[in-house]
C-alpha cells in the first residue's frame, strides 16, 4: 500500500499530514484511516485513486429489485463504498429466493427483504448509508424515489416495472442500468437517453401478456444472476467514476449454457415514444395497462377460467372434467393434481384429436398464466369447454390442498 500512497502525498496537497501512522485521527482528503486501508485496492488504481474513492463515497444508487439481480449489485457496490444505496422492494424473503438471492440466509425466512438486505449490506459495509423503500415502485411515487439518485440499477423481475424505470429515468435525464435474466441466458445494457438509446428503443412494446413466462414460472439458474447483476454493478461503478466505455448502446447477451457472450448494437429510435425528438409521452403512464399486467395475473382477458374449490367440487362430481397439466416434467415430479394429464403446453398442438375427445377440459400451470394462454390457444383451435385454473396449482396448493410441497 505504501508505494500507491506515496503518490497520493506527491501529488495531494496534505502531503504534511503524513505519514498517517502518526496522526489516527486525520482524514485524508475526507478518507479515514480505515477508509484508505479497506479501500486500498481501489486506491492503487491510478484510474480509481482517492478521488474516485471520494466520487464513489459521494454517489447515490438505487437498485429496484432487491432480488437474484439485486444481490450481487448491492453486495458489490456496498463492499465498493458506494455512499448510499436505495432498495426498492416489498417482497418478504421465502426460501425459495435462497438459491439466487445471496443478500439473504436461511434465517431471514419472512422478514421484509429490505430490512434484511439492509443489515446485511451495513455488514460488510458500516459507511454506506442504506435508504429502504418498502413500497411497489408506481407511476405515483416513481419520480420521487428516483430523483435523489445519480444512478438507477434496474433489477425488476416484470415488464411493467421495467417500463416505468425507463421512462421516470429518461424523464430525469439519469442512467438506467438494466439487466434481465431468463432460465440460462441474461442480458444487460446501459440506457441513458441523453447519449444513446433507452429500452423503449430497444422494446418498444412489451411482450403479449403470458408470453414471456418469469423465472418463478420458467426457472432459472441460481449464478444466472449472479453474472448479470456483476456485470451491472461493474457499469454502476464505471458511471460513477466515469472511467471506461460504458454500455451505452450496447446489448450484453449472455448464454450460459453455451458459455458465451455476444454483443448487440443499439440504436436511438428515432421514433421513441419517451426519448425520440417527438416523443409523444412527457409522463409517466398506467404500466399495468401497457403491458398487460392485470389481464395476465388472471389469465389473458376472456379465458374462461376456474377456481381451485370450484374445480375439486367439480372432480368429485360425476360430470368431472378432463384434467391437463401443461408444466415441465420436472414440475410435474414436484407437485401434481390427482387425476390430471401431463402434457407440456409446447406439445399441445400434437394432442389435439385426444383432447377434443373430452366432453370438457380443464388445464392449469404453476400460477395460471401459462394454462391461460394454452387455454386461449386451444379454444382457437376449435376446442370447446376449455378452462384455465385460476392461480394455477400454486393456488390449489394454498385453497384446496396444502399437502402438496409448494416451489
Ligand atoms: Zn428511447
Amino acid at each position: 500500500m505504501g508505494g500507491s500512497l506515496g503518490n497520493v502525498e506527491r501529488s495531494g496537497p496534505e502531503r504534511r499530514l503524513l505519514p498517517w501512522a502518526r496522526r489516527p485521527a486525520d482524514y485524508l482528503h475526507g478518507l479515514s484511516h480505515d477508509d484508505l486501508e479497506r479501500y486500498s485496492r481501489h486506491l492503487l488504481l491510478s484510474e480509481v485513486g482517492i478521488e474516485g474513492q471520494q466520487r464513489l463515497a459521494r454517489a447515490k444508487v438505487l437498485i429496484v429489485g432487491a432480488g437474484g439481480l439485486g444481490s450481487p449489485i448491492a453486495l458489490y457496490l456496498a463492499a465498493a463504498g458506494i455512499g448510499e444505496i436505495g432498495l426498492v422492494d416489498f417482497d418478504r424473503v421465502e426460501v425459495s429466493n435462497l438459491q439466487r438471492q445471496i443478500l439473504y440466509a436461511t434465517t431471514d425466512v419472512g422478514e421484509l427483504k429490505v430490512e434484511a438486505a439492509r443489515r446485511r449490506i451495513r455488514a460488510t459495509n458500516p459507511r454506506v448509508r442504506v435508504t429502504v423503500h418498502d413500497a411497489p415502485l408506481s407511476r405515483e411515487n416513481a419520480m420521487e424515489i428516483l430523483r435523489p439518485y445519480d444512478v438507477v440499477a434496474d433489477g425488476s423481475d416484470n415488464f411493467a416495472t421495467r417500463y416505468l424505470v425507463n421512462d421516470a429515468c429518461v424523464l430525469l435525464a439519469k442512467p438506467n442500468v438494466y439487466g434481465s435474466i431468463y432460465r440460462f441466458e441474461g442480458q444487460a445494457s446501459v440506457f441513458d437517453a441523453r447519449s444513446g438509446p433507452c429500452y423503449r428503443c430497444l422494446y418498444p412494446e412489451p411482450p403479449p401478456p403470458g408470453r414471456v413466462p418469469s423465472c418463478g414460472e420458467a426457472g432459472v439458474l441460481g449464478v444466472l444472476p449472479g453474472f448479470i447483476g456483476m456485470i451491472q454493478a461493474t457499469e454502476a461503478v464505471k458511471l460513477v467514476l466515469g472511467i471506461g466505455e460504458p454500455l451505452i448502446g450496447r446489448l450484453l447477451l449472455y448464454d450460459a449454457l453455451a458459455m458465451r457472450v455476444r454483443e448487440l448494437k443499439v440504436r436511438k429510435d428515432p421514433d421513441c415514444a419517451i426519448c425520440g425528438p417527438r416523443a409523444s409521452q412527457r409522463e409517466l403512464i398506467d404500466y399495468a395497462a401497457f403491458c398487460g399486467a392485470e389481464a395476465s395475473e388472471a389469465g389473458p382477458t376472456g379465458t374462461p377460467e376456474v377456481t381451485p374449490s370450484a374445480l375439486a367440487a367439480e372432480l368429485r362430481g360425476a360430470e368431472a372434467p378432463m384434467l391437463v397439466d401443461v408444466r415441465q416434467p420436472g414440475e410435474w415430479a414436484i407437485a401434481r393434481i390427482d387425476g390430471a394429464h401431463l402434457i407440456p403446453h409446447q406439445e399441445l398442438d400434437d394432442h389435439i384429436e385426444e383432447l377434443a375427445r373430452a366432453p370438457s377440459l380443464v388445464v392449469y400451470c404453476k400460477s395460471g398464466r401459462i394454462s391461460g394462454s394454452a387455454a386461449d390457444r386451444l379454444l382457437r383451435l376449435g376446442l370447446r369447454n376449455v378452462r384455465s385454473l385460476r392461480g394455477g396449482i400454486d393456488a390449489w396448493t394454498r385453497e384446496v390442498d396444502p399437502t402438496l410441497p409448494r416451489y
